[in-house]
Order: structure tokens, then C-alpha cells, then sequence
């Protein structure tokens, strides 16, 4: 079948959830995609960041292999072999002392809400039902009733009311903005580092510190989504630390599993995840052996290729080209790491053009917003691809 056929094919029996570009992928190995019609193309777009180890990666592969021969779900009625260690690692990795895990990233989300009000009523003496988390303008956490209840987007949230009470936003980037919403009653300060999907956007130095800060002055859990944002996309194993900052609570996924599986994960310590009794929450796939083998497998490969290390270096090259691209269209390049927004000026008609042209040559990479075009390829990508890659980029945002 060709490329056409597949796509009549989706959009005559599949919901129109998404707007995908028309291409047809049936093939990944690294930072390179195929399409059915035997194209390849650089990933710049690494599935928001869930294949931050490239496509199929070997070893992960092997890990998913060998345990889907042995076995893939229990349960969390009973214990399995690959849990224990997965938990242990994933505290080592990231100095939490605990976990507790899911699938997609809204369910971890979820968990961390409803972590931070059994906190705010057990331990902080919120009168019941009184718990108020504060969530930060133009966010990103998933698609569930919770989620967008505190969505600023209205293609997101419109249609799908009433929604969950409890939160209040504030501006993004504006620490002064969350010093005044804070509360009696506030259990938690909820954001993402940066935000990705909001269109890369990076708040202004210091602001992640000063919000720690004002948390812990007033008894308040900063909790962390770095789904997007962790595992060594933006040059650090997670985002907060560009500024030294530990939250309470933070929120991982996607990359979690290099792509394979979803696994997301809650992090935090025992004084936090403690709070959490038998039969309160849980997950029949979450923590499942085939899950947890891919998921030790993942972090495995992010240690030993020193993928975070790699990423400071090919990331401080990208944009900085990128920043150097003499074009009539972009009106900014920001971003750390390999989670990188091209912002285009509103008058060159949107960055849906921009990613079909590049998709034209042989780049896959995905508008954000109407107007930001995101370049986050795989954390494996070299020099000499981006080099590649540039020359394209070049061209594409000099066209008329
Ligand atoms: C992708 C994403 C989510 C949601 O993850 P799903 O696995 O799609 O549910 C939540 N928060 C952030 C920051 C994300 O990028």
C-alpha cells in the first residue's frame, strides 16, 4: 500500500484527534524515520521526547524481548522480579527515595494531584476539600478532566466541562504572581521547568528558584512536570536543575520507556509517597515487569551513552546556528538542551508551511501553537546530522 491509501484509510475510520502531517512512518533506527514509501527522514520531533534514546534502540529492544518471553503482567496483586529493581534504579538516578509508577504521563499527573491534597488534608491540616493547587498559564499536562480543567486553551477545555474545582492560575514566569495566589489552603505549586507544548517556552532566570523558594516559606509542595522536560532533553537530567532546584514532587514519562512502552513514574520522597495506603490508587498495568525490564533497559542507556552530557554539547551547537540563520521569518530561537522553538514572526502565515517544506526535505519536525516550529531530535543525534539538518533549515526558513 502506498502513502495515500494508508491515509484515506485513518481518516475515514479513525477519530480526527490529530493533524498529522502525510506521512506514512513504518520504520525507525536512531534519529532516522521511513516512510511506507521507502523515504527517510530526521526525527525532529522524537515523539515529544518519549525516544530521547533514538528509535529502537537495541538494547532497550533486547530488555523488551527478553522479558516479554518470561512475562509481562501480574498485576500489582502480586510482586514481580523487575519492579524491586526498577524502583531501586530509578531512586539511585534520580536521589528520590521513592516511586510510584503509571503509564501514560496524565495518570502519573493525576497521582501527583491527588498526592498533594491527601498531603494538604493529612499533614498540612487543609480543612477537607479545601485544597487549592496553584497551575501556571499556557501549561501542558495531558488530556483527562483533571488535566484540562486547568488548561488555558480553549481548543483544549472548551467543549469538555464541568470541570475539576481546586486549581487557580497564575502567568507563567511571573514568581511574584505565585507569591500573591498562595494560600492557607494551597497544597502545591504545579508547573512545567519549560513549557513544551505551551511553545518552548522558557521562563525567566531565577524564576524556578524563587517559586521553590516561596513553596517551602509557606509550607506549600512545588511539584515538577518534567515529562516533556526530564530525562536529558534539556542538557540536564531534569530541567529544574538548571537552577539547582529539587521539588517536592516531580513527574516523569515518555522517555521513561525510550519509546517502547508508556511508563510514567511519580517521584518524591518517603515523608510524601508514604502517604499513600493499600487499595488508594493504582494502575492494573502500572509497575508490570514488561513495563519496568524496558523502563531499567531506558535509563540504563541514558547513563552509559551519557546522553545528558552529549545533549549540552550538540544542544548549545543547535541553537546557537539556529540563532545565526539570517531569515526574514523568526522571531526568536530559545530554548535548552534539544528542546529547541523556532518562534516565526505572525505574518509569515504559520509554522504548519514551514514543517511541510522541511518534510519535503527529508525533516520531520511538528508546529507548536500556530507560530513555533520544535526541533527536538533524538538525544543520539551528531554534530555532522545537525550540520545536515541546518543546511535544509537554512533554505526552508528563507522561502518566500
Ligand atoms: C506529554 C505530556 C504530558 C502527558 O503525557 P501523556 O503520556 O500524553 O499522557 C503531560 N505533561 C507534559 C509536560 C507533557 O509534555
Amino acid at each position: 500500500m502506498k502513502t495515500q491509501e494508508y491515509i484515506e484509510l485513518e481518516e475515514r475510520y479513525g477519530a480526527h484527534n490529530y493533524h498529522p502531517l502525510d506521512v506514512v512512518l513504518t520504520r525507525g533506527e536512531g534519529v532516522w524515520v521511513y516512510d511506507v514509501d521507502g523515504r527517510r527522514y530526521l526525527d525532529c520531533l522524537s515523539a515529544y521526547s518519549a525516544v530521547n534514546q533514538g528509535h529502537v534502540h537495541p538494547k532497550i529492544l533486547a530488555a523488551m524481548q527478553e522479558q516479554a518471553k518470561k512475562i509481562t503482567l501480574t498485576s500489582r496483586a502480586f510482586r514481580n522480579d523487575q519492579l524491586a529493581l526498577f524502583y531501586k534504579e530509578l531512586s539511585d538516578l534520580t536521589s528520590y527515595e521513592m516511586s510510584l509508577l503509571m503509564n501514560s504521563g496524565a495518570e502519573a499527573v493525576e497521582t501527583a494531584l491527588k498526592l498533594a491534597r491527601k498531603w494538604a488534608y493529612q499533614v498540612k491540616g487543609v480543612p477537607r476539600y479545601e485544597a487549592e493547587i496553584i497551575t501556571c498559564a499556557g501549561n501542558f499536562h495531558g488530556r483527562t478532566i483533571t488535566t484540562i480543567s486547568f488548561s488555558t486553551e480553549p481548543l483544549y477545555r472548551d467543549d469538555f466541562g464541568p470541570f475539576t474545582p481546586g486549581f487557580i492560575t497564575v502567568p507563567y514566569g511571573d514568581a511574584a504572581a505565585v507569591e500573591k495566589a498562595i494560600t492557607p489552603n494551597t497544597a502545591a505549586v504545579f508547573l512545567e521547568p519549560i513549557q513544551g507544548e505551551g511553545g518552548v517556552i522558557v521562563p525567566p532566570t531565577g524564576y524556578l528558584s524563587r517559586v521553590a523558594e516561596l513553596c517551602k516559606k509557606n509550607n506549600v509542595l512545588l511539584i515538577a512536570d518534567e515529562i516533556q522536560t526530564g530525562l536529558g532533553r534539556t542538557g540536564k537530567l531534569f530541567a529544574c536543575q538548571h537552577e539547582n532546584v529539587h521539588p517536592d514532587v516531580t513527574v516523569v514519562g515518555k522517555a521513561l520507556s525510550g519509546g517502547f512502552y508508556p511508563v510514567s513514574a511519580v517521584l518524591a520522597d518517603r515523608a510524601l509517597l508514604g502517604l499513600f495506603t493499600p487499595g488508594e490508587h493504582g494502575s492494573t498495568f502500572g509497575g508490570n515487569p514488561l513495563a519496568a525490564a524496558i523502563a531499567r533497559a531506558a535509563l540504563k542507556v541514558i547513563v552509559e551513552e551519557r546522553l545528558v552530557e552529549r545533549t549540552v554539547e550538540v544542544g548549545n551547537y543547535f541553537i546557537e546556528q539556529l540563532s545565526e540563520i539570517p531569515s526574514p521569518h523568526v522571531k526568536e530561537v530559545r530554548g535548552k538542551g534539544l528542546l529547541i522553538g523556532v518562534e516565526l514572526k505572525h505574518e509569515s502565515g504559520g509554522a504548519r508551511r514551514f514543517c511541510e517544506a522541511l518534510q519535503d526535505k527529508g525533516i520531520l519536525a511538528k508546529e507548536t501553537h500556530e507560530h513555533v516550529i520544535r526541533f527536538a531530535p533524538p538525544l543520539v543525534i551528531d554534530k555532522e546530522t545537525i550540520d545536515w539538518a541546518l543546511a535544509h533549515i537554512r533554505e526552508v526558513l528563507n522561502m518566500e
